[in-house]
């Protein structure tokens, strides 16, 4: 029987495990399928993670953390987690791929999430090296710039008003003609100066050469085409949060989920079923940075130390 379960070794999972072990308990093993650090390894740059004061891959980033996060007794095992479900004494099963399965007096879920993809010809190409999913992150190096933004709904207009705080002007480019974000958020964004509304449009293609993004053809509801010369495109329509490993086999999930099926929390990482802990992009309302997501590893690795000492030996 384990002490703790953690499932996803990104930066959440990985600080979850150093804070847990290094705060006492023994048995916990951190089921990460690929190899630890995360969603974050995939960045071409990062500079926003405190103490990091010069711009680095998200590799580099990330390099350090195993050995850090596993000094204390962590261990990783390098295998995919199919299921978590509840025993009937409380405690926790985790089945793995390849029909094993281990018992677990605790568990924090820390299996991130992925944005969408939208489809259109050069994203994949050009993913990380002019098209991104995320403006906190990406913003800045498009500073004083011309961008474009890909969507309709809350955070697309969101991120297009941060964006247009930083760039010099920002196209949001959207496939309708209403938008399904708040109307307050719309009325401050149709207010914006230096934000141009590229309405009943979709993105044929994004161009570049080797350095990276040059450009954005849109096509509109007509057939026209309009060539905007953007070096960034940000592209926020919607996030797959990795929730699987919490379905039942009747379809239901172990823990309370919202309509996006993101797992609730409350601020110490609790879900809504005792010594079930969620972590990082995965949880609720998570702004979805590195910094974050290591702030909720620690802060469920710390309560779940409580859960297990709470139930004794
Ligand atoms: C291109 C890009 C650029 C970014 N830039 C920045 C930036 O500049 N600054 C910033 O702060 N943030 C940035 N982010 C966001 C940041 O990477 C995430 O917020 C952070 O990694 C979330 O950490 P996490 O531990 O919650 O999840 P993740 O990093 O997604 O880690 C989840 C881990 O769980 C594993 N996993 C999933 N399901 C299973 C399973 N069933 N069994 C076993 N393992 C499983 C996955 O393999 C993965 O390693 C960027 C993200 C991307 C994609």
């Amino acid at each position: 029987m384990l002490d703790l379960a953690i499932i996803g070794g990104g930066p959440a999972g990985l600080t979850a495990g150093m804070y847990a072990t290094r705060g006492g308990l023994k048995k916990v093993n951190m089921y990460e399928k690929g190899m630890p650090g995360g969603q974050i390894t995939k960045s071409s740059e990062i500079e926003n993670y405190p103490g990091i004061s010069k711009v680095v891959t998200g590799m580099e980033l990330m390099e350090s953390w195993p050995e850090q996060c596993m000094k204390f007794g962590l261990k990783h095992e390098m295998k995919e987690v199919t299921k978590v479900s509840a025993n009937s004494d409380g405690t926790f099963k985790i089945f793995i791929a390849g029909s094993e399965e281990v018992d677990s007096k605790s568990v924090i879920i820390c299996t991130g999430s992925n944005p969408r993809r939208a489809g259109f010809e050069g994203e994949d190409k050009f993913f990380g090296k002019g098209v991104s999913t995320c403006a906190t992150c990406d913003g800045f190096f498009y500073k004083g710039k011309e961008v474009a933004v890909l969507g309709g709904g809350d955070t697309a207009l969101e991120e297009a008003s941060y964006l247009s705080n930083i760039c010099s002007k920002v196209y949001l480019i959207h496939r309708r003609d209403t938008f399904r974000a708040s109307p307050a958020t719309v009325k401050r964004i149709e207010n914006t100066k230096n934000i141009e509304l590229v309405l009943n449009s979709k993105i044929q293609k994004v161009y570049g050469n080797e350095l990276g993004v040059e450009g954005v053809i849109t096509i509109d509801k007509d057939g026209k085409e309009r060539d905007l010369k953007v070096p960034g495109i940000f592209v926020f329509v919607g996030m797959n949060v990795n929730n699987n490993v919490i379905k039942q086999n009747d379809g239901s999930f172990l823990c309370d989920v919202n309509e996006s099926g993101e797992i609730l929390v409350d601020l110490s990482m609790k879900t809504s079923k005792a010594g079930l802990f969620a972590a990082g992009d995965i949880r609720v309302k998570a702004p979805k940075q590195v910094v974050c997501a290591a702030g909720d590893g620690a802060t469920a690795g710390i309560g779940a130390i409580s859960y297990v000492d709470s139930l004794g030996d």
